[in-house]
């Protein structure tokens, strides 16, 4: 009670005029306030310096730097977690009315400020205008959703009663998390990490991606706006020898909150099963890897639809999503004209400066543009080469562009079907009918995300059965999760299944205490 109905933040139609005037104005803000500038870290509330900074880089054009943030040093780390530790003690027992209060103040800040963090998402990791604003306004959800998922849980769940014995459930925060987040997702990712460990009552490192240190920063400040006690975030930037490892390792860490490489993702499972002289506790590991998402198409299905939704999750962000589509897996019967369909509509997206709002903008870097480009050569040996395999060049700009690629007839058991790439590269392979399709599309170490295109009631529910990733999407696209709605985590080598923006997903960030009273 006390919430107006939940609806989602709509987005911005850039194809107005003058809303599009608008964002180019938060451009220019935001280049004339923020570019060049030095930030902080925030230790125990306060803004904190550092001697050593690094530069983050402008994808777009990596020629320019945008702005400078600290290396941390141990000394702050440990400055981090002690006041992490201190407001704990607190924040612990604060009123969830109190949380939730914030949270919906914060989301009330956020909406008035959409354009300038779309324009600095768009300076830090190459996302269109579209593809910030999608974010962001998945940032605003994340506090509405929030906000009343902090309510529900304070409440308690009941209990079969006995007579003599009045018995509850209650959920208890845990401690210190460590939120670790990637540069794709550089506002959305940390923050509803960050909320979940806050809603129930924990205390903060929000350790962001360094590539994209700005957004996460911005989002922590709002949150101090919106009236959050200030020790109960540590915002700290830095190098992974200082905040990789030593952060994971410390006895004072309850949980690790990570979302981000497959790779990093085992590493921290791994070293935080670690018991560390003086813990107290097993460490709590989520962790959010990668994808290789399938798009199924049967042969009753809409085409158009199917080819629609292919292009968009495939080189939305330059397919730099976990829950991209990165493989189609299509029946025999209409491989061939699928494939058509989505050849001729992929040319169509064209390589562009996200600033001007391009549909396909550069990857991260210059080295993500290589690696995805190894990839790229070596199916051009394997598999049948359809569209793009080239890096593209824009005027003097130096930055990870690469064209819009599709390889045909690739069998499953090529790397182009098997690895994550993170990049605009999409495989195309032939099923013998749709059952054959979908072992292909279960055929992965990972389960994010899958789209499945048919009009048979009978193969809708056999997919809905068989599927086995954590979010399956029938007859639409395999990106664009919405919080509250599309509980987001997957299956398999795809991480822990957290479900962000989930009914469950407080669970994570607390234990549980059942109190029985005799009178
Ligand atoms: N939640 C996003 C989506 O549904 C993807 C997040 C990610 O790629 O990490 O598209």
């Amino acid at each position: 009670g006390g919430f107006l109905p939940f609806e989602h933040e709509p987005y911005f139609n850039f194809a107005q005029q003058d809303v599009a005037e608008l964002q180019r104005a938060a451009f220019r803000q935001v280049r004339e306030r923020y570019v060049g500038q030095r930030f902080p870290l925030y230790l125990g509330g306060e803004r904190v310096e550092s001697s050593e900074t690094f530069e983050v880089r402008n994808p777009a054009d990596t020629r320019e730097t945008v702005w400078h943030f600290p290396k941390a040093t141990p000394q702050q780390l440990e400055d981090a977690i002690a006041a992490a530790k201190t407001g704990f003690e607190a924040w612990r027992f604060s009123d969830p009315l109190q949380r939730a209060t914030i949270f919906k103040r914060a989301g009330e800040l956020l909406r008035a400020r959409r354009m300038e963090f779309n324009a600095v998402m768009t300076l830090e990791n190459g996302k269109n205008w579209a593809e910030a604003d999608g974010e962001v306004a998945e940032s605003v959800d994340h506090f509405e959703v929030f906000a009343r998922e902090t309510l529900r849980w304070a409440a308690g769940k009941p209990v079969y009663p006995m007579p003599d014995e009045h018995v509850t459930t209650v959920y208890e925060p845990i401690g210190v998390v460590a939120c670790i987040s990637p540069w794709n997702f550089p506002s959305a990712i940390p923050l509803g990490m960050a909320l979940g460990a806050i809603a129930a009552g924990n205390t903060v490192i929000w350790k962001p991606a360094s590539e994209t240190p700005l957004s996460s920063l911005l989002m922590v400040e709002l949150l101090f706006e919106a009236g959050l006690p200030r020790n109960v975030i540590q915002f700290v930037t830095g190098t992974d020898d200082v905040l990789g490892d030593p952060l994971v390792d410390h006895k004072d860490i309850r949980m690790v909150a990570f979302t981000g490489s497959r790779e990093i993702g085992c590493r921290i499972f791994e070293r935080a099963a670690k018991v560390q002289p003086g813990q107290k506790w097993l460490k709590r590991v989520m962790a959010e890897m990668g994808g290789k998402d399938p798009t199924v198409v049967c042969a009753d299905a809409d085409l158009d639809a199917a080819a629609v939704g292919i292009v968009q999750s495939t080189f939305g962000y330059a397919g730099q999503k976990c829950s991209a589509c990165s493989r189609v897996i299509a029946e025999e019967s209409v491989y061939e004209d699928l494939l058509e369909r989505v050849r001729t509509l992929a040319a169509e997206v064209k390589v562009g400066l996200p600033e001007d709002n391009a549909p396909l903008g550069p990857v991260i870097s210059q080295g993500s543009a290589e690696r995805i480009m190894k990839y790229v050569r070596d199916g051009q040996g394997t598999a049948r080469l359809v569209l793009g395999g080239e890096r593209a060049q824009l005027g003097e700009c130096e930055g990870g562009y690469v064209q819009p690629t599709i390889f045909a007839d690739v069998d499953s058991a090529d790397s182009l079907f098997q690895e994550e790439i993170f990049g605009p590269v999409l495989a195309f392979s032939k099923a013998r009918d749709w059952r054959h399709a979908i072992e292909l599309a279960n055929d992965s170490e990972y389960g994010l995300t899958a789209a499945f295109y048919s009009r048979d009631p009978h193969k809708l529910a056999e997919a809905r059965r068989l599927i086995q990733v954590g979010n399956l999407y029938l007859n639409r696209k395999c990106t664009g999760a919405l919080s509250g709605t599309h509980a987001f985590g997957g299956y398999g080598m795809s991480g822990t299944n957290a479900k962000v923006g989930g009914p469950d997903y407080l669970f994570w960030f607390l234990q549980t205490k059942t109190i029985a009273q005799r009178y």
